[in-house]
Order: structure tokens, then sequence, then C-alpha cells
């Protein structure tokens, strides 16, 4: 089992992100026992260089500490890679790729999210809380793995904006929804006031309630966005933003970003390829990864346009996301029978 802390390490509070090694080591879990003792499962940096999560998380901290309403376990992720500003270290995994999902995973790291992912059960938590960013502009949102009344709640506390997220495997809000009302919550680029302030009171909301159930009629008045394709660059295509670099097989549009979770028009320009070029830049897959690019995407004029009306989601512009994921999902509105 990973280190398990019962208070704070002194001082730990008043640091940034890329300090926190200091005080704490990958996968460290911390127990601080509130009124209530049925906990809420909170974790931050998986991601190391999304740090909206600790700046939230350490001013809830800093005004509660002393008379927390209800017990919280935190868990501090990849405090290595957010040492050096870093999603992961080079050599390193994805941290929220390796929690137990469909594929057997035998990473060192899988194993010990396998333990954490045992120990949560058993503590049978209200709800547990996943707290990330995105690298392009995105409305802050949250992402569900379980179409069900209380998970929805749980979301609604944060944006009206909620995804149903199928994919990738290994997530850790899909791995907590097996036996909790679980979320991963996305608010915006890495430690904008706005992202920050959004986290702080939805933390103070969500400690403050005794029940994911006592919010009548919220979940069957909530829109919920299901992810039914991803879009990535061909790796053998070299790519860059307009105006960044010459030369590359495919530019993408510098303000492409904006676009996310607004429907787009048939014809929407989502880049220009080089004269030469005749082969589609991306690939679009469903969830069982069938190819379905050409439904979506064609080329006119030597610019890739939509074929279809589609609401992109988390486009980015950061060349090394779109290399390590993906430059955006696809997603249209969910049909929604609910289970309760
Ligand atoms: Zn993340």
């Amino acid at each position: 089992m990973p280190p398990m802390l019962s208070q704070l390490p002194a001082g730990i509070l008043d640091v940034e992100a890329d300090q926190l090694y200091q005080f704490v080591d990958d996968l460290t879990l911390v127990q601080l026992e509130g009124r209530i003792k049925r906990p809420i499962f909170i974790s931050i940096l998986q991601h190391g260089n999304e740090i909206t999560g600790w700046q939230a998380l350490r001013t809830y901290l800093k005004q509660h500490l002393s008379k927390l309403p209800r017990t919280l376990i935190i868990l501090f992720g990849n405090i290595q890679a957010a040492k050096h500003n870093l999603r992961q270290l080079a050599e390193g995994v994805d941290f929220n790729r390796c929690w137990p999902g469909v594929r057997p995973n035998h990473h060192p790291v899988a194993k010990k999210m396998a333990d954490i992912t045992h120990f949560i059960r058993q503590q049978q938590p209200l709800a547990c809380v996943d707290i990330h960013n995105n690298t392009g502009r995105n409305p802050h949102y949250a992402g569900i793995n379980a179409v069900k009344k209380e998970h929805i709640n749980l979301a609604s506390l944060f944006s009206q904006t909620i995804i149903h997220i199928t994919s990738p495997d290994g997530i850790q809000s899909a791995a907590l929804a097996e036996f909790s009302p679980a979320i991963t919550i996305e608010c915006g680029m890495s430690g904008t006031a706005d992202g920050i302030e959004q986290t702080l009171t939805f933390l103070q909301n969500l400690c403050q309630l005794s029940d994911l159930n006592q919010m009548p009629g919220i979940s069957e008045q909530q829109q919920v966005m299901n992810i039914f394709a991803v879009v990535k660059v061909r790796p053998e295509v070299s790519i860059a933003i307009v105006g960044e670099q010459q030369d590359a097989d495919f530019e993408i549009l510098d303000d492409l970003d904006y676009h996310n979770f607004h429907q787009l028009d048939v014809g929407t320009v989502f880049g220009h390829l080089k004269e030469t070029s005749t082969v589609l830049p991306v690939q679009v897959t469903d969830p069982m990864g069938h190819d379905i690019t050409d439904q979506y995407f064609s080329i006119e004029s030597q610019k890739l346009v939509l074929r279809k009306s589609v609401v992109p989601a988390m486009i980015t512009l950061s060349i090394q996301a779109i290399r390590l994921d993906c430059l955006c999902y696809l997603m249209r509105p969910l049909k929604q029978t609910l289970n309760k």
C-alpha cells in the first residue's frame, strides 16, 4: 500500500505544486478527519503540470482544516512530474491510464492504483473527485463514467457542462465509478484564476452536502454529452500551428480551440495542407477502434474540412499534447436513459 498519512506535513499548505516533492512522495494518501466520517476522496496532480487542483484544495484546507465538515482522503499524484512542471516524466507512465480498467496492466504504478482502489472502496466514499486541467481553451466541465443520478448530480455541482466518458482505459473516475459517484473535473487551462475559484466553490459546496440525492430534479434536467470519436494526427504527418513554423505537412489553425463545445457546420476548416499532400492528416476512430475518418473529414483546396456537423471537445494547440494524446474528441448529446 502507498504511504498513508493522518495529517498534513507541516508547512505544505504554503508551497506551490512544484515544491510538494519536499513534503510527499508520488501517490501519497492523506486522511484528514472531519465531523462526518464517511469520506470524500480527492485526487490532484495525476498530471504534474495541472496545478489548479492543488491551488484550490490548498485554499480550501487553509480555510477549513481546523473544522472540516467531512473526512477527506487526498491523493497526491505525480509529484515528481509536478516538480518539473510536466504532465508525466519522460521515462514514466501516465498515472491516469493506470487505474483498474478493461485491459490488464502490470506496471508497478498500476499495482499501486489497484491497492488504492481497493482501499477507497472499503471507505465507501460519498464521492470521488479527480481534478485536472486542459491545454486548450475549453469551458470548465465534468466527466462522468456512469449515467446515474448521483454521478450527474455530483458533476452538476461543478458545471452545467457534463460529458459521459467511456475511454481511454485506466482512468481513475472509471475505476471508482464502479462503487461510488465519481467524476473527473477539467478546470480550464492550468492555474487560471477562474478555474481555481470554480473548483474552490465546488469543494466548499460538496463538503457541506449530506447526500447526493438531495438535489431533486437536477439530473433529469442536465444535458449530458457523449464522446463518440477521437481525432488523432497520423504519426508520420509533420504538424505545426499556423504562423509558427513553415513547411509542415499539416498546419493547424491557431484559433481552432475556440471551437471547443460548439456545434460546427459542415465545411469548417481545421487546417491547411502542403500543396503536395493528398492524404488525410488525421485519423478518426470510434470507441471500438473502427476508422471512421472519411465520414467526418475531407480535403478541399488543400484544406482539412468537416464533412459532418459535430461538437468537438478538448481541441489542443499544444504539439506535445497532440502527439501524446490527440487533437480532439467528437461529441453528441446523450439520449438519457437514467439508471437510478
Ligand atoms: Zn489531466
